[in-house]
């Protein structure tokens, strides 16, 4: 992204066209009012200093009581670890479960973070490439990676980047091959609350989320991360919760306690308010964010040489191309200079990502409008 801030630095000259950012996961809404009270008059009451490294006990029971509300699953507050965003969710219990050696399979095309945190505890990567409309794993690649040296299998559905939503006998075949190999599955539930279309999946109007820790003999192996920023819109205030059992969650502790020490006192108490109040917000922004989508997607088929799935959850398109000669860089490089609309290339998230962009459709329908059109006609000028 430095070609993006370069060409910011040039658009501030007069009569620049504005250039349309659609490279960020970040939500287009603002944090519930509700919440952002909650946090004022925690700090206002002098909830300033440290808090307990595993997480304030108010919020790691409102966690608990909302795992068991929304994936039906007995979790207690001493399975739940809070941390600065659902990032260390990942990165600790890497670090807690994986020596040298281990091997640990995830999503290709997948969220950055996965690689980096094999690289941290010196795992080895797997990474397994998804089917071709993004949904889940192409899933004999997966069999035939996991293996006795496998510790861990990332799953993470709906996913960054493609959006897919893994169908429930593809989740079932993991925690198969999860307890065949005695090995942990973690779960990255970052986008639970942002599914589309399929109501049995948790949709629509109530708060059921299918997940692999419901599954028999699950509970015990799973590694279920999730947190406030997409959820809640609360990218910015770097909250989030790692669930597992309470062995792996004393190790995790004891990284906290070393690493981050713990995450503020008001932001967690903002936390238990958006996990116990009012939830209409995330419906609301649920049903925004369809039609953003449906405009996205109608729109890049519409672009000779694009195609795109249709992404049951997440916030993200995962469009494939079909120009000769031009790498996902060199495309996402021209459409930043030509059509001044910022996004990704593929292979930011993984090399099978390669044929492709991601885009995210957060922002504001007029923007995605106006973003769409100028692709369309920066690419017609060049393939
Ligand atoms: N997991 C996935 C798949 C994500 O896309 C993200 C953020 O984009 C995260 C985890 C991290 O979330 P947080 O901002 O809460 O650390």
């Amino acid at each position: 992204m430095r070609a993006l801030a370069a060409l910011e630095r040039r658009s501030d000259a007069k009569g620049a066209k504005r250039v349309l950012r659609l490279e960020i996961g970040q939500p287009g809404f603002a944090t519930p009012a509700r919440v952002c009270d909650a946090a004022v008059r925690a700090i206002e009451g002098g909830e300033t200093k440290y808090a307990a490294p595993s997480g304030a006990p108010r919020l790691r029971e409102a966690v608990a009581e909302y795992l068991v509300r929304t994936r039906g699953v007995a979790y207690e507050a001493e399975n739940v670890v809070v941390g600065p965003g659902a990032k260390p969710g990942l990165f600790l219990p890497t670090l807690a479960c994986c020596d040298p050696g281990d091997e640990v399979v995830y999503p290709d095309p997948g969220f950055p973070t996965y690689a980096a945190m094999c690289a941290a505890a010196g795992a080895t990567p797997r990474p397994v490439p998804l089917r071709s409309d993004g949904a889940s794993f192409d899933m004999a690649a997966l069999e035939a990676s996991v293996n006795e040296k496998t510790k861990m299998i990332v799953i993470n559905s709906p996913g960054n980047p493609t959006g897919g939503v893994m169908p429930r006998e593809d989740v079932a075949a993991v925690a198969r091959l999860a307890k065949k190999f005695n090995c942990w599955v973690m779960s990255d539930e970052i986008y639970s609350r942002l599914i589309y279309d399929d109501e049995e999946e948790g949709g629509e109007n109530d708060e059921k989320i299918f997940s692999i820790c419901a599954l028999d003999g699950m509970k015990e192996r799973t590694i279920l991360v999730d947190g406030f920023s997409k959820t809640y819109c609360m990218t910015g205030w770097r909250l989030g919760w790692v669930a597992c059992p309470k062995h792996l969650a004393e190790k995790i502790k004891l990284l906290t306690v070393h690493s981050v020490g713990c995450v503020a006192a008001f932001t967690q108490i903002a936390g238990v308010e958006a996990l116990t109040g009012p939830q209409d917000s995330v419906k609301a922004m649920r049903d925004e964010y369809r039609v953003r989508r449906d405009f996205v997607v109608d729109a890049l088929n519409d672009i000779p040489g694009i195609s795109c799935p249709v992404p049951k959850g997440a916030f993200y398109a995962f469009p494939s191309f079909d120009f000769p000669d031009v790498t996902a860089q060199e495309l996402a490089d021209y459409l930043l200079e030509d059509a001044r609309v910022a996004l990704l290339p593929g292979t930011d998230f993984g090399a099978a990502g390669e044929r492709h962009l991601r885009l995210s459709y957060v922002g504001e329908l007029s923007d995605l409008r106006e973003a769409m059109a100028r692709i369309k006609t920066s690419l017609a000028k060049r393939f």
